[in-house]
């Protein structure tokens, strides 16, 4: 019997296709490896009903000898930032724990449409804030990748850690993430997968929890470059609903894949070399320089001045816009409601508030609120937004020279859960090298390099001109055939 659970995107798309198994097959597998493995925490709800229909919908297609659509009878992973319809849409957070959206998410749907069915909801931060998908109401997500020789729980990243735990301990064969300033990326980089943030307006908001709106992109998350470019394909697209969305026609990412990079020039950052970052990362970075001239591109030098101020930038930039997303959740509207005896609406907002969003999130909208406020906006708010414009023109001077970056995903491997929360500080370096990107709004991708010597994955980092997903993914599909990372993690739960 194949092993449905080792297939990704396109093997199980072409396979159903071709006729070689049914979707059915591929979901009930796939929804007994979910049902197993519930010591990752990777889902919050599961959902093996809605894959077991939609994988029926695309047998009965194909018996009919109709089109099953580019996802057609692929069972995914769905980030529970993305409100499905019928289905509890939390953000991993008490305050919207029971809610059920009356309406679907535009890219859920999307997904839906192109013949992709639902494994669950997976768990990630609350509200999408961390890196280490510990602020979660619903408890840690494990990482399925352990430090060699050892048993303490690893991070899987975050904010997309159920995401990426799910497609790296292969339960899902893909998964959407989101990605505010590198939820997609640093994830996928601790645990060995691939996946891409595409141009900010590529994917529809509509109907993902909000969380800085100016910032926040959906993505896919799988263990190829060509699955990544499958599912963006069916994720992408216009939507008058979303004010920001991009009016372009989407492209055929897949079809146009190719590793051949002879004439492409791809810009080395020296900004990038940070104090702090691990010995191995930078030897990883040099090792896909030298996969990338093998490929036949040209290794240029570039200089991005401005990275060094991004990151505090970006923490003031996006919890300033969850200060005011965050702002509608006052026990009148969705989820949690904490009436306490006798008490008036502000009593009540006060109540609800306190009691359904966590620390981080608290922490956030303090900050937020603080450096929106009359008296600090210009020297906190109005800086941080002429730092975003300078770091997007430092990106805009860079590929005047380069065809696209390649910078390390992060600057350390997965860590140890637990070990990094009572310092934030810390906790936000780990997205000194996704913020940039973020604040430009550049497609950016990230995929598996190695495994260091404590045996856990790195990934490395491509940024592309806007709208140029193509010549990312391209990039990227030259690492992974170079890197050959087949790496995958002991099975211990
Ligand atoms: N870790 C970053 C943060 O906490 C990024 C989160 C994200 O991209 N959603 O804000």
């Amino acid at each position: 019997m194949t092993e449905f659970t080792n297939l990704g995107v396109k093997e199980i798309r072409d396979g159903v296709a071709g006729g070689d198994f049914t979707a059915r097959e591929v979901a009930e597998s796939f929804n007994a490896a979910v049902a197993a493995a519930a010591e990752l925490n990777a889902f919050i709800v599961t959902t093996p009903d809605h894959a077991l229909a939609a994988a029926d919908s695309v047998d009965a297609k194909r018996a009919k000898g109709e089109d099953l659509g580019i996802m057609g009878g692929v069972p995914i992973g769905m980030k529970d930032l993305f409100a499905t319809k019928g289905v509890q849409t939390t953000a991993a957070s008490h305050i919207l724990e029971g809610f059920t959206p009356q309406y679907e998410s535009t890219v859920s749907q999307k997904l839906w449409d192109a013949g992709a069915g639902m494994l669950g909801k997976l768990n990630l931060d609350q509200f999408a804030m961390g890196s280490s998908n510990e602020t979660s109401y619903f408890g840690n997500v494990n990482s399925p990748w352990r430090k060699e020789g050892a048993n303490a729980g690893m991070s899987p990243g975050g904010s997309s850690g159920g995401s990426s735990s799910a497609v790296a301990a292969r339960i899902a064969p893909a998964a959407t993430g989101t990605d505010t300033g590198g939820s997609i990326r640093q994830p996928a980089a601790f645990t060995g997968i691939c996946g891409i943030k595409p141009t900010y307006g590529r994917c529809s908001r509509w109907g993902v929890v909000a969380f800085a709106s100016s910032l926040d992109q959906a993505g896919p998350m799988a263990r190829s470059v060509e699955d990544c470019a499958i599912m963006l394909k069916a994720m992408a697209g216009f939507d008058p609903k979303d004010a920001t969305s991009l009016q372009m026609d989407v492209p055929n990412w897949e079809a146009a894949l190719s590793a051949d990079l002879k004439g492409k020039k791809i810009g080395i950052p020296k900004e990038y070399r940070m104090d702090g970052t691990d010995e191995e990362i930078l030897k990883s970075w040099e090792q896909g320089k030298e996969w990338l001239r093998d490929a036949g591109a040209e290794i240029v030098d570039v200089s991005l001045p401005h990275t060094k101020y991004a990151l505090p930038a970006y923490y003031i930039v996006a919890p300033a816009e969850a200060s005011s997303n965050l702002a509608r959740y006052d026990g009148v509207r969705y989820g949690l409601r904490d009436l306490p005896d006798g008490a008036g609406l502000q009593d009540m907002y006060a109540a609800t508030r306190a009691e359904g969003f966590g620390d981080e999130v608290k922490r956030r909208i303090l900050i937020g609120t603080y450096v929106l406020s009359a008296g600090f906006y210009d020297a906190y708010y109005t800086q941080a937004q002429k730092i975003r414009t300078l770091v997007a023109q430092d990106f805009a001077k860079a590929f005047e020279q380069c065809d696209a970056i390649l910078a390390p995903t992060t600057p350390t491997a997965s860590f140890p859960l637990g070990s990094l929360n009572e310092d934030p500080l810390t906790m936000y370096l780990n997205d000194v090298f996704a913020v940039p990107a973020s604040l430009a709004g550049l497609p950016a991708m990230s995929v598996p390099a190695m495994v260091n010597s404590d045996g856990l994955p790195l990934g490395l980092q491509i940024v592309g001109k806007p709208f140029d997903e193509q010549s990312v993914l391209n990039t990227g599909l030259a690492i992974q055939q170079r890197a050959g990372f087949d790496a995958a993690p002991e099975k211990w739960w």
